[in-house]
């Protein structure tokens, strides 16, 4: 194309831009050009393009190559030197550091030497769903790190720690607000108990004996339960989906427990359970497909990780590192719906950048005082056009005080599962 023909073009884009404006504020016409009504953000922890390279090649992956296609998609730089999830994740919700907003991994330790899970009292700045909520848009938030004790929000908190057996057995409070929508979605929660072999055969030859997979019984378990929880958290969010809320987010933990368990024996052509990670994989993507089938003219859809997946990495004393240093730099960024320009790449994202551009897209201004940016290069240039980033001072009106970690009846489970990927002596 020569340049005078692209420049024609990008006048004919202006004219026609400003005169969709225009029709849409003549005949109010609903969100021709006005950012969407409803965001979706899913959260995918250790998605990794580069681990799903050849599954996407393969055609394995229908919904992650629909968004490549249909939408637009990149890396998502994490934090380096590498960061535990819960500081990532609570990162990508605030678009402030890890020294801002006060979450600090997985445990914190006492001065007694004692450790306690962190819990979402001790963020010191709002979240997302905070800041929408204060804004009048109604939210949903499921299974995301750090949400309990479930605070009150302008819709539905389903905190991370309904995914725990709670062995004694004691209903503890606060892991649903409002309080009683635990009763509501009781029903909806898949305990191990439930995960007989068949409903995780996708994922885990459940056929094989320990002796020919060379595995240990209590991997077999490890896949029940970790599917168990994704499987409650995506009914789950399904369900709080069909009450209609502006903005709904479920946070997904599988890919990075399985590439955790099971990425030695991906390298292994031959062996067993080298297909776990794939499988897996092939399960989120149809997951995906269920909320990309969601989207109307009014929804905008959006994915992402904190952190990719490397595998292990050897240790200047030439051991093994493990735990979060098998995590990768790269995470994955994706959006589609509403605005978005099709096909097109999202270049040098990273996490702090997620809720700067939900805020835009939802028509909010960005905090100042957030450190991310909203990634323009993901839209439309006549939306952007319809739809200038605007800024506010900040959202912190300073009324959040944060306490110290407050130990649950869960404390012993969560800390068992931390100790099983490395993250926790
Ligand atoms: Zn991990």
């Amino acid at each position: 194309m020569n340049p005078n023909r692209k420049d024609r073009n990008r006048k004919r884009a202006v004219t026609a831009a400003l005169l969709l404006v225009l029709a849409a504020g003549v005949l109010s016409c609903p969100g021709e050009v006005g950012p969407p009504r409803r965001v979706i953000l899913l959260g995918i922890d250790a998605a990794d393009w580069q681990v799903m390279k050849d599954l996407l090649e393969e055609g394995r992956l229908p919904n992650f190559s629909r968004l490549i296609t249909q939408g637009s998609t990149g890396r998502l730089d994490t934090f380096l030197p590498l960061r535990k999830s819960p500081i990532l994740w609570t990162s990508i919700a605030t678009s402030k550091l890890p020294d801002e907003h006060g979450i600090g991994g997985f445990v914190k330790s006492s001065e007694t030497g004692e450790t306690v899970p962190y819990t979402g009292n001790v963020r010191r700045v709002k979240a997302l769903w905070d800041i929408l909520g204060e804004q009048g848009m109604t939210v949903a938030v499921v299974g995301w790190m750090v949400t309990w004790p479930a605070e009150p929000v302008n819709g539905y908190m389903v905190s991370d720690y309904i995914q725990y057996e709670n062995e004694r057995g004691i209903k503890f409070e606060k892991q649903t607000y409002p309080e009683e929508l635990f009763d509501e979605i009781d029903a909806l929660r898949l305990k191990e108990s439930d995960m007989v072999d068949d409903r995780v055969a996708h994922i885990f030859p459940m056929d094989r004996t320990p002796e020919e997979l060379g595995a240990q019984d209590w991997q077999k378990a490890y896949v029940k339960k970790i599917f168990a929880t994704d499987e409650t958290f995506r009914r789950i969010a399904h369900h709080l989906n069909d009450k209609g809320v502006d903005f709904l987010t479920v946070y997904f933990n599988g890919v990075d427990s399985m590439c955790h368990a099971f990425w030695d024996q991906r390298m292994h052509r031959n062996h067993p359970l080298n297909k776990v990670i794939d499988n897996y994989y092939v399960w989120i993507d149809g997951v995906l497909g269920e909320f990309i089938d969601l989207i109307d003219e009014e929804t905008l859809l959006v994915v992402c990780s904190d952190h990719g997946f490397h595998g292990r990495r050897k240790a200047p004393d030439g051991g093994t590192l493990l735990g979060i240093y098998m995590h990768g730099e790269y995470g994955i960024v994706g959006m589609m719906g509403k605005g978005v320009r099709k096909g097109s790449r999202i270049i040098d994202a990273g996490i702090l950048d997620i809720t700067p551009t939900i805020l835009y897209a939802l028509g909010l201004p960005v905090g100042r005082d957030m450190h991310g940016r909203v990634l323009t290069e993901g839209f439309e240039s006549d939306y952007l056009e319809g739809n200038p980033t605007t800024f506010i001072q900040t959202y912190e009106t300073g009324d959040r005080v944060a306490g110290e970690p407050i130990a649950s009846p869960v404390d012993e489970e969560i800390k068992k599962r931390l100790r099983a990927v490395g993250y926790m002596q």
